[in-house]
């Protein structure tokens, strides 16, 4: 169903990241391959959209292979303005930090005001840097960005020998999994294919940590780190990070020389400034459909936001966000067109673990679904070109059509 073509209705999308240009693409069902000038997929799309967000979009997935020079920050961030002006899309480079009226008013970080019919917030996660004193100053992470994996790869580059710690942390207070998992694996493995490629690695300890792996816990992922002599320190949680390591809760100090290390994950600090409905964990709050129960034509989808009755295994990824975002922009036509919303989304979790030499489709849905009608291997090395054939096809999209 169509909105209402007289009165064009005015659509404000916050973010610049997965679930907010898949929500766009989606909102705007146009033909992907047949690039229609701005003002005629405007026109089309009876719709006034504005995205506020930074001007640039991080393609996450390919950080990791910062670590074998697969990847540069140039390959994976694209400039998405000009992919919004094609669109006829009103861009403002600023960041929300409150709402008001129900929903009906942004008011970003510059302290302007902008009125809306319906919002959409894909804001990404908010890393919590002060759960363990010391985050800030003494790690690093992929899930920050190109610039710190790129500060990474280069100290590891400067050493010839050393101990490094590479660990994830999981907000608990949800009933999914609110903490990046898969790329920390990812960078392990990464990281001993790079330093033996070096032939450098018989001088390297790796150690994978994390207060949420239980002690000896097996599994796939867990088999391809110990093949690959790193460490489990199953159970392992710092009680803080220091210059030169990291000490434990008993105060026993324990030498690194790197630490990469993804904090838990929760929702965005204007959710409490706007008072929107959050979870335990402090996302926000959204039903099957993507809406923020209580508000009006206010939804949201991604990291930012929690789920409604997930199985306990459903990560948040980028591979999600295009699920909740594709539902709740079919969601938002139906109700600007006066209908209830129906769409919802399924649980998936569908994510390939490159590791240079060799590589793991980890899969699992709530239907028992396979990924592409099972059409690939679960475990070859050719899913590395499976997985940067995804990449290439999205980013060529963003900068091309
Ligand atoms: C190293 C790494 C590897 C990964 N690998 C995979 C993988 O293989 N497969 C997979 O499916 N997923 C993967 N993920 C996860 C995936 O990248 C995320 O789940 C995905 O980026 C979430 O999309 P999002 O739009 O919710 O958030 P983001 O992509 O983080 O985008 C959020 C956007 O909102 C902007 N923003 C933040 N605050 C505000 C504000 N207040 N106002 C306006 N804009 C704001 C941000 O700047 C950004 O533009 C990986 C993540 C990392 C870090």
């Amino acid at each position: 169903m169509r909105p209402s073509a007289r009165v064009p209705s005015r659509i404000t999308i916050a973010g610049s990241g997965f679930a907010s240009l898949f929500f766009l693409i989606y909102l705007l069902e146009d033909p992907p391959f047949l690039p229609l000038p701005g003002p005629v997929r405007r026109i089309r799309s009876c719709l006034d959209i504005t995205l506020i967000g930074p001007h640039e979009f991080v393609y996450f997935p390919a950080i990791p292979e910062f670590l074998i020079g697969a990847r540069t920050p140039r390959d994976i961030v694209v400039d998405i303005r000009p992919f919004l002006r094609r669109r006829g899309i009103r861009f403002l480079e600023d960041r929300i930090a409150n709402i008001t009226d129900g929903g009906r008013t942004v008011v970003t970080a510059q302290n302007i005001s902008y009125a809306n019919d319906a919002l959409f917030l894909g804001t990404g996660p908010t890393f919590r840097k002060d759960a363990i004193p010391g985050t800030r100053e003494f790690t690093y992470s992929p899930c920050y960005g190109p610039d710190d994996m790129v500060r990474f790869a280069t100290h590891l580059d400067s050493l010839t020998e050393g101990v490094i710690y590479i660990g994830f942390a999981i907000n608990k207070d949800d009933d999914f999994v609110a903490g990046r998992t898969g790329p920390l694996y990812e960078c392990a493995c990464l990281l001993d294919f790079a330093l033996r490629r070096r032939g450098v690695r018989q001088n390297f300890e790796i150690h994978f940590f994390s207060p949420h792996r239980a002690v000896g816990e097996k599994g796939a992922l867990t088999d391809r780190l110990v093949e690959r002599g790193i460490i489990m320190d199953d159970g392992y949680g710092p009680a803080t990070f220091v210059a030169g390591g990291m000490t434990d809760h008993d105060g026993h100090f324990r030498r690194a020389d790197a630490i990469l290390y993804s904090p838990p994950m929760t929702g965005p600090l204007y959710a409490s400034t706007a008072a929107l409905p959050r979870t335990p964990g402090g996302h926000i709050a959204v039903d099957r459909y993507g809406q923020v129960p209580g508000l009006t034509r206010v939804l949201a989808a991604g990291d930012c936001a929690g789920h409604e009755a997930s199985p306990p295994w459903v990560p948040h990824q980028a591979h999600m966000a295009k699920l909740r975002a594709k539902a709740a922009a079919a969601n938002l036509r139906q109700i600007l067109g006066g209908a209830s919303p129906s769409h919802r989304y399924r649980h998936e979790l569908s994510c390939i673990l490159d590791m240079a030499d060799d590589a793991l489709w980890m899969h699992r849905s709530e239907d028992g679904r396979p990924p592409f009608h099972n059409l690939f291997p679960r475990r070859s090395r050719r899913l590395i070109s499976v997985k940067s054939t995804f990449e290439k096809a999205f980013l060529l999209y963003l900068r091309r059509l």
